[in-house]
Formats: C-alpha cells, structure tokens, sequence
C-alpha cells in the first residue's frame, strides 16, 4: 500500500531531540511522526498516511471508549555500533497483533502492512534511535473509532504506530528486582484475553500493580485464577527460573499468559546451549520451598521493555523469601548477552531474527 507523507512543519529541534536522546527515561519524550492506516467496514484498510504526531479527533460515542476494543504491541528498534537500525522479530509482532485481534473481534491487520508501517515511521524518525543502550521503543496499537452505543463489534478501526526513545526500563538499571506476588487480584481466566495484548488486561492489572509499588516493589506477580497457586507472569514480562542441575522452567502458554517475543527467543537460545528447557506449571509454594533449599539458583523476568531482568526479592502475604546470588546468575546473565548481541546486529542470528 502507498503511503502518503505529511510533512512536518515544526519537528523538536536538532539539539532539544539531542539532550533529549541523553536521558529518555521510557515512554516520555516521543518522537516527530506517526503512522495511520483506516479501516472500513466493506472497504478495508484504506488511507496509510505518515505525518506530524497529533492528538486524535473522536466522537464521545467511539465504542473504544465504552467497550474498550484496543489492542497493542511493543517492539524495539536498535542502532548497531555500525550505525545501522534494525528491528527485533516484528513479524513476530505482526503475527501476536493479528492474534489479539481475532480475540477482541477486530479486523486482521495484513503482516506486511503492520512491517511497512512500522518501518516507515523508523526510516522517517531514524534520527530518534539512541544509540548506546538506549532504543527505539515501538507502539502500534488499534482501537475501534465508530460512534455508537450498542454492544458489538465496530465497523470502524484506526491502527497507529508511534515511538518513543527509551533507556533502561527499570530505575535501578541491572539490579536484581524486587516482586510482590498479588494473592487478591489475578490478571485473567481460562477463556478470558489474558494471551491477547489487549488495553483491557493492562487496566485489570493496574490496582495490583498499584500494591506492588506501595509494598516496595518493582512489579507484580500474578497466580492463576482458578487455584491461585501457579506463577503466571509478571504484569508486562514472562518468568523464567533456572535451577541448580542447569534445568529452566517456564509456565506453559495456556491461552492466559501473554506469549512473550523475548520468551520465545530465550527458550530457543538456551536450547542452543544445550539447556533444557520445561514449559511447566510452577507454584508459589515450589519456589519458596526451591528457593529455600538452594535448588533453584536463579529467576528473571523478560519482556521487549526490559529484555532481561533478574529477580532478587519475593514479598507475598504468604510468605516473603529472597533468591540468593541473583545479582551474579550466570544463566541470566549469560542469556541476556547472547539475545542484546543479537538485538544489536552482532554476528550469528540463524534463524534470521533482525531485520534491517
Ligand atoms: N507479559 C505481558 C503481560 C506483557 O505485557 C509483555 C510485554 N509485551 C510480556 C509478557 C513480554 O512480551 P514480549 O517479550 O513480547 O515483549
């Protein structure tokens, strides 16, 4: 599909758009453009335009602000040390963003429409990606524009793409964090959105997260919410825990965990270091009881935001315990090294991962 450009009368400064690549924080300073693709029921995709970042214009009706039909994604662009940009998995993206919309009802994006308008909005804000350990956040996101009042799906969608530099996700940088188990609110039921990337997940998670931050913690762990037993994921990352005779365990992908681009790209390079990887339900009882009796060595989060994050603390009503030497995991640290190499074009991506 053609693209039509909107040109930018007024975009940030050469030295504002500098200080502020110095010191981005995440998900702040944004970029100068954004992509937009309509669709119409009866008609399909129509009008992808690349133009001035700018508010939208919706009807007080616009079903997504009733029945909340909004999906997203999240992907990053890095610059490698030659200079070049290049994307991580985004068909994998295009592929989960496709998914999340077959379950809100909403109309199926074409994979290459969702990679042509991603890299339209990189190729015009180049300029926007740090370089350094910094990059290039991504958010292409749909949400349902109709006005009307009823309950059903809308005949009416915008999809959007817009991007903000960003730096380390977490404010203590690579230190261990620190996560508070929610035995009150669980993020999603068998049959619910829980493996869609959906506005809604994120609004059900907020309170919880709200108690993780007043209990000192950096973010939530859910249980599953049938038995309130069984580790979940975090309110945006997978959970992966390693254990002494060099096992890693995963909770399985049941239709109400997210499936992680990063989960999936770390189980297939610890394979490749010959590491067995389980994709198994774990409890919260386990891993005290793991933690505790040395066996479990290591346990870290992982998400596109993040990449990477070990866990040090555990706070739960239930009990509280810490996993020692986290801030040394070899495992953790080991696969977090393989996978930023490979996100910022080092040499060996067999399976063809980057795109440049
Ligand atoms: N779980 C949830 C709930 C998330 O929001 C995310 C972030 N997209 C992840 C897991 C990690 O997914 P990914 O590795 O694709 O970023």
């Amino acid at each position: 599909m053609a693209f039509k450009h909107i040109p930018h009368s007024n975009p940030v400064p050469a030295d504002k758009r500098a200080e502020l690549l110095k010191n981005p924080g995440f998900g702040q300073a944004f970029t100068d453009h954004m992509v937009t693709i309509r669709y119409t029921h009866g008609q399909g995709w129509h009008d992808a335009e690349v133009k001035p970042r700018a508010p939208f214009l919706l009807d007080p009706a616009a079903s997504v602000l009733h029945y909340a039909q909004e999906i997203f994604e999240g992907l990053k662009a890095y610059r490698a040390e030659s200079g070049e940009i290049a994307l991580f998995r985004p068909d994998a993206n295009a592929e989960r963003f496709n998914a999340s919309a077959n379950r809100l009802a909403m109309p199926e994006l074409p994979p290459e429409l969702f990679l042509q308008a991603v890299e339209e909005l990189v190729r015009i804000d180049k300029d926007w990606v740090p370089s350094g350990e910094g990059s290039l956040y991504l958010r292409p996101f749909m949400f349902a524009d109709e006005a009307f009042l009823g309950v059903r799906p809308a005949n009416s969608y915008i999809f959007c793409v817009i991007a903000c530099p960003v730096g380390p996700y977490f404010k203590g940088g690579a230190k261990p964090v620190k996560l508070f188990v929610s035995e009150n609110y669980t993020r999603a039921a068998p049959g619910g959105t829980g493996a869609a990337k959906c506005g809604g997940n994120y609004a059900a998670s907020l309170v919880a997260q709200a108690e993780a931050i007043a209990q000192g913690c950096d973010q939530v762990i859910f249980l599953d919410a049938a038995e309130h037993r069984w580790i979940e994921e975090l309110g945006g990352m997978n959970i992966f825990f390693v254990f002494d005779d060099g096992t890693i365990v995963t909770p399985p992908l049941g239709g109400t965990i997210l499936p992680g681009i990063t989960r999936n790209s770390l189980i297939a390079l610890a394979r490749e270091q010959g590491l067995s990887v389980v994709e198994r339900p774990y409890s919260l009882d386990e891993w005290r009881a793991d933690a505790a009796s040395g066996r479990l060595t290591e346990a870290f989060a992982c998400g596109t935001a993040a990449v990477v994050a070990s866990i040090g603390e555990v706070v739960a009503a239930s009990g509280s315990f810490s996993i020692a030497g986290a801030a040394a995991g070899q495992v953790t640290t080991k696969l977090k090294t393989l996978l930023t190499g490979l996100q910022r074009g080092e040499p060996g991506d067999p399976a063809g991962w980057v795109r440049a």
